[in-house]
């Protein structure tokens, strides 16, 4: 496996090279070219014009703008002079958006110029910088309509700042922050770096969001780390991504197995397509679809497994001539894995049990919640709360044991849409589930108890005012009664079962 441990901590500023003219970032909609040595030059530029603003070292930016070069620059820059980078989905509500600037409470907001209103309403009060993205050129930023400085001093980042801050969402309705080090993520990177021979020669298509680490990281960091090239589409559009396929020579792309679906839903190009692998991660491949994505393009399709306490990649499976097999997520790859039972002991060999990691990109560990870390830590190792087995070397994930319903890679935590269903006012008890679903995988189902008069429709436009659309549920039950224990928990799973095997 590969371990970058023997390697120095590094910071992301490893990552920029100032003597290389290869592309670093490719915008293909409007042709934005950034080579490496412009990037090694953009970011402490941008850095300077953060640190003009007032951002300093542990200030914590939060960033809501587009996939695209300039997100990459910007987070790279908030991170170059030791501040902690806060990506925001641009797709919350302003209820939503509240909550992570409240929870989050950055000293500064980056949004498009002209654009955000529902972040900007949900940010009153905030220092906000507009955040203009020019084709061609860096993005420029002003804040109350007067352009900062370029340039200025700044301590540059080590290897042990927080560079980046994301939210997992919990079993509980609380997200958890978590942390990750430029080191973590600089070993994260490497990791999957080595794993897949990534080299210069690489190029590598962004396909998922870069406010979540399966873009960030794997499609983005792990390739800008060995000098190649990323290309960042604004928005990811299955007719042109094929174009850009052939265009750019893409040489690999990383997306969810929902986005594998919809890339090859739209039309295959009938000649070779040339990438040397196609990698899966966020949700389970069904095979059928490994085996389709393989025949389409005509090269291995890798699972592998990942999370954003861990800077992302744990394992994956391998490139030829090593096996990659359907339904496995593959060896270890960035993390050391076990099995273990519920007092932290290995399970007996080939057992299924809790998956248990640790590695150079494990997170130090949740901000603010001793309960958490209590639970998911112990001896350096943290529980993933996904259950799996290992058979000769590879690990096989079974059934999860957080009820997290996982709608396509996008992680959604029950409790927070029974809240949501609760506040209305015709709705006595609500449960969520994930509901199994061809597309995403899962989708989020709902059971209600109803104390007034409310229809299906109309509950799902409640939700509409404070949920994101991909967690509005797509299922929803009118029960009489939900099932608890007798200690009074819910058993989403249980209920899930129940009610698709026909009742309750
Ligand atoms: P996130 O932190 O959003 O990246 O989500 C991490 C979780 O996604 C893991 O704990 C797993 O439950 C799930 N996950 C990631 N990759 C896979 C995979 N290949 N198969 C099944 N579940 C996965």
């Amino acid at each position: 496996m590969t371990h970058p441990t023997s390697l120095a901590p590094e910071s992301l500023l490893a990552l920029l090279r100032e003597d290389d003219h290869v592309p670093a970032l490719i915008c293909p909609d409007d042709g934005t070219r950034v080579s490496h040595a412009d990037l090694a030059r953009i970011v402490p530029d941008l850095a300077g014009t953060l640190a003009r603003i007032g951002v300093g070292r542990g200030d914590r930016v939060a960033i809501m703008l587009p996939n695209g070069p300039e997100v990459v620059e910007l987070l790279l820059a908030v991170a170059a002079l030791g501040a902690v980078a806060a990506p925001l989905n641009p797709a919350y509500t302003h209820a939503e958006f509240a909550f992570y600037l409240d929870d989050l409470d950055p000293g500064l907001l980056l949004v498009p110029a002209g654009h955000g209103e529902e972040v900007r309403a949900a940010a009153a009060g905030r220092t906000v910088a507009d955040v203009v993205l020019h084709a061609p050129g860096p993005p420029v930023l002003s804040v109350a309509g007067i352009p900062a400085a370029p340039g200025g001093p700044f301590d540059p980042a080590n290897p042990q700042d927080t560079a980046l801050l994301l939210h997992t969402s919990g079993t509980t309705k609380r997200p958890k922050q978590v942390p990750l080090l430029h080191r973590n993520l600089m070993a994260s990177a490497r990791a999957i770096g080595a794993h897949y021979r990534l080299s210069a020669r690489d190029v590598s298509y962004c396909a998922m969001p870069l406010f979540h680490v399966h873009g960030l990281v794997a499609s983005t960091l792990a390739q800008l780390a060995v000098g190649g090239t990323v290309i960042t589409p604004r928005r990811l559009s299955p007719s042109r991504y094929w174009r850009h396929v052939s265009e750019y020579a893409v040489s690999w792309v990383s997306a969810s197995p929902t986005t594998h679906q919809q890339l090859i839903e739209h039309g295959v190009p009938a000649g070779g397509i040339g990438l040397r692998f196609v990698r899966s991660c966020s949700s389970a491949l069904p095979p059928a679809l490994m085996a389709r994505l393989e025949s389409v393009y005509q090269a291995p399709v890798l699972e592998a497994y990942g999370m954003t306490e861990a800077s992302h990649q744990m394992t994956s499976n391998p490139l030829p001539p090593a096996g990659h097999l359907a339904g496995s997520v593959g060896i270890e790859a960035g993390a050391h894995v076990r099995i273990v039972d519920r007092q932290g002991r290995d399970v007996p060999t080939g057992q299924s049990g809790e998956v248990a990691i640790t590695g150079p990109g494990l997170t130090p560990g949740y901000l603010n919640d001793p309960q958490a870390n209590a639970e998911s830590f112990f001896d350096g190792w943290f529980r993933t709360g996904d259950w799996g087995r290992l058979a000769d070397g590879y690990l096989i994930l079974e059934d999860r044991i957080k009820e997290l319903i996982n709608r396509g890679g996008e992680k959604i935590s029950p409790p927070e849409i029974e809240d949501v269903l609760k506040a209305h006012p015709a709705v006595a008890d609500a449960v969520c589930f994930g509901v199994d679903d061809e597309k995403y995988g899962q989708v989020v189902g709902a059971a209600v108890v109803l104390a007034g008069e409310a229809t299906v429709a109309g509950l799902r436009e409640h939700c509409r005012g404070s949920l994101a659309d991909f967690k509005i549920p797509k299922v929803v039950h009118i029960l009489d009664a939900i099932p608890r224990t007798a200690t009074g928990k819910l058993q989403r799973a249980r209920i899930a079962d129940s009610l698709a095997e026909g009742g309750l």
